[in-house]
């Protein structure tokens, strides 16, 4: 298949693909949009199957950082990069060094990160050949802590701030005695756990590891409960932090909760899926626009800033949902259908 007449090519405004004889360096670079800012975007090393498949991936992803960015006010485009290999067998710093040339060939109109199978370590070897890179010289942490590089104590306040304004939208409540059920209890489930505890949650915790679960009911006095139940609960809140396509046709019918708000990335198992949640008067939280509170912090790392300035940028994602949320109510359509139109609305027309 062509790459212009791709399904997911959709006005992508660069694509790149590297080849290294010498270290086996495959990987693909796409940048989506860049009217707002250079793009950013993590870099992913994977073993995909074929070329194909990395395509598709690099696409769909490099295109919804573009959006992230948009909704978080960020002046920032969108990217993504993909290494074909895997991390556990593949991974060498001679490999790592040549992604970092890959990256300074695009001139600055694509800045990497971290992604699933690339740590921070890695990013440092790729930076011996290009400083278009971030996440390795974090300054700054929206608590005032000292700052260690992992975006997913912001990401979880974000979502924490989120998930708050969505239940005062949606119930006119605080979080007091709320009942929230949260799916993943890992870097970002188990720190918005502890958020939502403190401001008088109920929680309910599952994962398909046992540790960070026993330790949110000992510490938070969760229920803990099996990773198949979660749909099922009598809760008002159901915050996904685990894996993409949770909200599906099967398990919508089986929610019972007023509010949909987490971490997980490409929450809902397809777009049309908006239309149904918002039919069964379910709110939800457009994924992207709730979890930016990671990218919020690299913008931070990347220049001049204060752990204020981050921590009220992070907080804007409430005020963000908030706008979203009456317009969808004002034009009766999904919220996710909404956020993609304010989106393109300030990335389109720049
Ligand atoms: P993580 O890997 O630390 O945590 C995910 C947890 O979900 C793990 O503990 C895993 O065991 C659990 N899990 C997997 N499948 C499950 C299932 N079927 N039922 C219950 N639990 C299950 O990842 P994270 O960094 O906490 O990120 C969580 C989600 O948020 C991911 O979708 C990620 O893409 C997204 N996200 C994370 C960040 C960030 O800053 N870390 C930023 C934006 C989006």
């Amino acid at each position: 298949m062509s790459v212009f007449d791709h399904v997911e090519f959709d006005g992508h405004e660069q694509v790149a693909f590297f080849k290294d004889k010498k270290t086996g360096l495959q990987a693909i670079i796409a940048v989506h949009n860049t009217n707002l800012g250079p793009s950013l975007g993590g870099c992913r090393m994977w073993p995909y199957a074929n070329s194909a498949d990395a395509l598709n991936d690099v696409l769909r992803l490099s295109k919804g950082m573009t959006y992230k960015a948009a909704m978080a006010q960020l002046k920032l485009g969108g990217g993504k990069a993909v290494i074909i290999g895997d991390p556990r067998k593949h991974k060498s710093p001679e490999l790592m060094a040549a992604m970092g040339r890959f990256v300074e060939q695009m001139g600055g109109r694509y800045i990497t990160a971290e992604d699933s199978g690339i740590a921070v370590s890695d990013i440092q070897l790729m930076a011996a050949n290009t400083k278009h890179v971030s996440g390795i010289q974090a300054k700054y942490r929206f608590d005032g802590g000292k700052a260690d590089g992992n975006p997913a104590p912001s990401t979880a306040y974000g979502v924490f701030k989120g998930l708050e304004a969505s239940v005062k939208y949606a119930l006119g409540t605080d979080l007091q005695g709320v009942k929230v059920a949260v799916q993943g209890m890992g870097h970002v489930g188990y720190r918005l756990a502890d958020h939502l505890h403190q401001q008088g949650a109920q929680l309910y915790v599952t994962d398909i590891y046992p540790d960070n679960v026993n330790e949110a009911v000992e510490k938070f006095g969760a229920i803990a409960v099996e990773p198949d139940e979660i749909f099922d609960l009598d809760v008002d809140v159901y915050a996904p932090c685990a894996m993409g396509a949770s909200v599906n046709q099967q398990t919508l019918e089986r929610l019972k909760v007023k509010v949909i708000a987490g971490a997980a990335n490409n929450q809902l198992a397809q777009e049309s899926i908006g239309e149904l949640v918002r039919k069964k008067g379910i709110l939800y939280a457009p994924d992207y626009v709730i979890n930016a509170g990671g990218v919020i912090d690299i913008y931070h790392q990347r220049m001049l800033s204060t752990a204020e300035a981050m921590r009220s940028h992070i907080e804007g994602i409430a005020d963000t949902l908030t706008e979203i949320y009456q317009r969808s109510d004002s034009e009766q359509q999904p919220t996710n259908v909404i956020s993609n139109q304010i989106a393109e609305e300030r990335f389109l027309t720049k």
